[in-house]
This record gives structure tokens, C-alpha cells and sequence, in this order.
């Protein structure tokens, strides 16, 4: 909630946390520009090509940003690797590459048990999640033969 300026003490209304910097710029940009969920590490790599200067106790003090403030989430999926991509994305899959690691937003949904649909048992549905493994287009092309 903005405070009008009659207020007096709303000077500083605007916590560090919701501040633009270059820096938390560059990263949202680079996270909303990606494929699929990222690591820090790959965030990193992504945003020093837009602030040459960026280091990586930046990337992960602005990671940490975005998630208090919501703009992000973490991804976590069975590597143990936790990634990040835009709060609020519409129902999604991802697709994990056993050759580079890397993990892509996958589109449509393959599932057709449907929420609300009761299973065999009496098992009522409510929700799923799914992660596809494999090879993404990337490596089945320069795989050797
Ligand atoms: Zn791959
Ligand atoms: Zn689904």
C-alpha cells in the first residue's frame, strides 16, 4: 500500500527489496526470456551478458529478492538442483535433458486424468505434477553416433 505524502514518515516507502537496480533487472529479464527454469548458475552466466560486472553473491542476493517479493519461484525437481522461474506461470512441464541438465518448459499437457475426476479405489484427483526426461532437440543433433 502506497502511503499518501501527507503522511509525513513515507519517505522511505519503498523497501530495498522492491528497488530497480540494473543488476535485478538484467536477471528477471534473463529469467523471463528463458525456456525453462534456470539455476543461479545459469542465471549468472546469462545476465554478466547484459552487466558484464555482475557476480554471483549478486545473483544470489537478488535470487533471494524475488522470491520474498514473489516474482519468482523455485523449481525443485529430483537432481536435487533448485531453479527458478516467473511466479505465476499457467499450468506447465518441464522437461529435463540427461545430456546437458538443462530443464525446458514443455507445452501443452500430457496428462488426461482430469482434476476432479475420480479414480478406480476412490481416489479423487485434484491436482498433478509431471517431469519428462531424456534428450533435448539440442543434444539429439550433435550426439554421437
Ligand atoms: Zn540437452
Ligand atoms: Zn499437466
Amino acid at each position: 500500500m502506497r502511503r499518501s505524502p501527507e503522511n509525513g514518515d513515507a519517505v522511505s516507502d519503498a523497501p530495498a527489496s522492491q528497488r530497480h537496480t540494473p543488476q535485478r533487472e538484467a536477471i528477471l529479464r534473463v529469467i523471463r526470456r528463458a525456456h525453462g527454469p534456470l539455476t543461479t548458475g545459469e542465471i549468472h552466466k546469462r545476465a554478466r551478458r547484459l552487466c558484464p560486472k555482475l557476480g554471483i553473491a549478486t545473483v544470489y542476493r537478488n535470487v533471494k529478492l524475488l522470491l520474498e517479493t514473489d516474482m519468482i519461484q523455485p523449481v525443485i525437481l529430483p537432481d536435487g538442483e533448485t531453479r527458478y522461474e516467473l511466479a505465476g506461470l499457467s499450468h506447465h512441464h518441464h522437461f529435463h535433458c540427461e545430456v546437458c541438465h538443462r530443464v525446458y518448459d514443455l507445452d501443452g499437457c500430457p496428462v488426461t486424468v482430469r482434476h476432479g475426476m475420480t479414480l478406480p479405489g476412490g481416489f479423487i484427483v485434484s491436482d498433478h505434477e509431471l517431469t519428462l526426461y531424456g534428450t533435448c532437440p539440442r543434444c539429439a543433433s550433435s550426439e554421437p553416433v
